[in-house]
């Protein structure tokens, strides 16, 4: 660990638990034990807001694939895991649960430490909210069901269904939500049965890394939970072509996703594929422009723009367009950029000096393309990953700014005249997360929020979620739903059964 994390460490505070975890070596958890990588190879772990080296986790192989699916597969089929009755399951879900609660502060330290985020929302969402969504799935192990049917063919049948797990889950992770992200494959997949090998992206491998000391201090079986670290394009893409995978379950760029896809498609395996997002909200003539602003700030600078359903494009009506803008300007201007350990921090550094020089780029093409830059638009000088929260205004939706995902603190306001002008203008986009409705009309509320061509619709909210409603895109954010009763069908395998008598 470089002298100026400790310097940080030192300045905000952790956990006795968090230094011991971050100061050891960083091991793989394949089948119920912490080993190192087959070629015994590493990868150098940047912390973001010094851009100084944190630890290494081992860089995963091929083989070492093989042996955690090979470990999936046996604790799905013959281990303790695959006798165990639901109820059993349930309660050690459960008991996983607690462990997450009562090492939330550790485990949101880490990731904090790992990815730059602010610890506050941090541990209240994606560590906490992982440990609910952990205990609403537990519930569901006792409560799978299927049906008798009245069949009609000649003869004395009986005919009935039920649902079966969907066996060995490959599990690929973005570095946006490390954790949070992987909770949600993990708890609708261990409630069903299934077993799981997960790959999270090299850069935020460390709250998986910990998580794996809860799942042996409550005992869940070995290989029930298998964690390999390492590169996307070997291991991950090995993973999604992998013929003893039944099920990945994907979330990361639209890109990788189609070729995630297409491994898919070519294996007839199920895939589950949340990806990219340049989520709008619609803010109609009677909206709040204070509340509009506030949720706009909320959704597109926290986590430092990097949240795939982010409202990044706001359109807002010509009558309240000046008083949204003004409302934004203060807001953004009052937020205090720091390191996310700071309690104070409103925005924390982006991932990485190349998603930095990502989002740079855009800010100049924005620019010289015609956008109005209202505040921001540069890296801040000092060391990591930093850049201002920035604020377009802009008059044409064909603008790349507009149009592709920048996954940084970047917002584009534009301003419409008509609500069938800002459908048009919301629904010309690719992808199709999420998006967000501002009126006190509801009956435009209802009209537009079916209009919109998005997996999610807020009215009077943006980027709010719940362990019972379900989340996934349509268009290019691709498809299949986490979360939500919905999930349990992306992880479970109808099976048919007759009896002739
Ligand atoms: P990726 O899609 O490359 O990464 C997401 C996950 O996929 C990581 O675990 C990564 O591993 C893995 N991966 C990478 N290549 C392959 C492959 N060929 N086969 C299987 N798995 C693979 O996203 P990036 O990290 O490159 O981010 C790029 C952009 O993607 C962002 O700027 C953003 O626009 C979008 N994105 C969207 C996310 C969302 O929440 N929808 C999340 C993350 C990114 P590794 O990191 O080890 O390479």
């Amino acid at each position: 660990m470089d002298q100026a994390i400790k310097d940080m460490l030192g300045v905000y505070g952790v956990t006795a638990d968090t230094d011991r975890f971050l100061q050891s070596e960083q091991r793989m958890f394949v089948n119920g034990e912490f080993v190192a990588a087959g070629g015994n190879e590493t990868i150098d772990v940047i912390e973001p807001a010094t851009a100084t080296h944190l630890t290494s986790v081992p860089s995963g192989t091929t083989e070492d694939v093989d042996g955690a699916v090979a470990a999936a597969r046996f604790a799905l089929r013959d281990g303790d895991w695959a006798k165990m009755k639901p109820a059993a399951r349930e309660r050690l879900l459960l008991k996983l649960a607690d462990a997450i609660e009562q090492h939330a502060q550790t485990l949101g330290e880490i990731e904090t430490i790992d990815n730059g985020k602010a610890i506050g929302p941090c541990i209240e969402m994606d560590i906490l909210g992982g440990a609910d969504l952990l205990r609403y799935m537990a519930g569901f192990a006792t409560k799978l069901d299927g049906a008798t049917r009245q069949v009609s063919i000649p003869g004395e049948h009986m005919a009935w269904t039920f649902r079966e797990p969907v066996g060995v889950v490959g599990a690929i992770v973005p570095w946006n939500w490390p954790f949070n992200m992987a909770m949600w494959k993990m708890a609708a997949a261990l409630a069903v049965g299934c077993t799981m090998v997960i790959k999270p992206a090299q850069q935020t491998s460390l709250s998986m890394l910990y998580f794996a000391r809860l799942c042996q201090e409550v005992g869940l079986p070995p290989g029930v939970i298998n964690i390999v670290t390492g590169r996307g394009s070997t291991i991950g893409d090995y993973l999604a072509n992998h013929p003893d995978i039944d099920k990945v379950s994907f979330t990361g760029s639209t890109p990788v996703g189609r070729a995630v896809g297409e491994a898919a498609g070519r294996a007839l395996s199920p895939v589950t594929l949340e990806l990219g997002g340049k989520s709008p909200m619609v803010a109609l003539d009677d909206a709040d422009p204070k509340a509009i602003a506030a949720a706009t700030r909320w959704s597109v600078y926290f986590n430092a723009g990097q949240v795939c359903s982010a409202g990044s494009r706001l359109y807002a009506h010509s009558s309240v367009y000046d008083d949204v803008i003004d409302e934004l300007s203060q807001m953004t201007s009052a937020m205090k950029i720091a390191p996310g350990l700071d309690p104070d921090c409103d925005m924390g550094p982006v991932i990485s000096d190349s998603a930095r020089r990502s989002i740079l780029s855009y800010i100049e093409q924005g620019k010289s393309e015609g956008a109005e830059l209202i505040y921001g638009g540069n890296a801040l000088d000092r060391d990591g990953f930093f850049i201002e929260p920035t604020l377009f205004a802009a008059d044409d939706n064909n603008l790349s700014i507009v149009q592709e995902e920048i996954f940084g603190p970047v917002l584009v306001v534009l301003k419409f005249d008509s609500d069938e002008e800002a459908m048009r203008l919301a629904n010309d986009n690719i992808y199709g997360l999420a998006g967000s409705i501002w009126t006190k009309d509801i009956s435009r509320a209802l009209r537009y929020s079916a209009q919109l061509e998005a997996g999610t619709v807020w009215i009077n909210n943006h980027d709010i979620v719940d362990s019972n409603m379900p989340c996934g895109g349509f268009k290019q954010s691709g498809f299949g739903k986490d979360m939500g009763p919905e999930q349990l069908q992306h992880f479970t395998r109808t099976k048919a059964v007759w009896l002739t008598l």
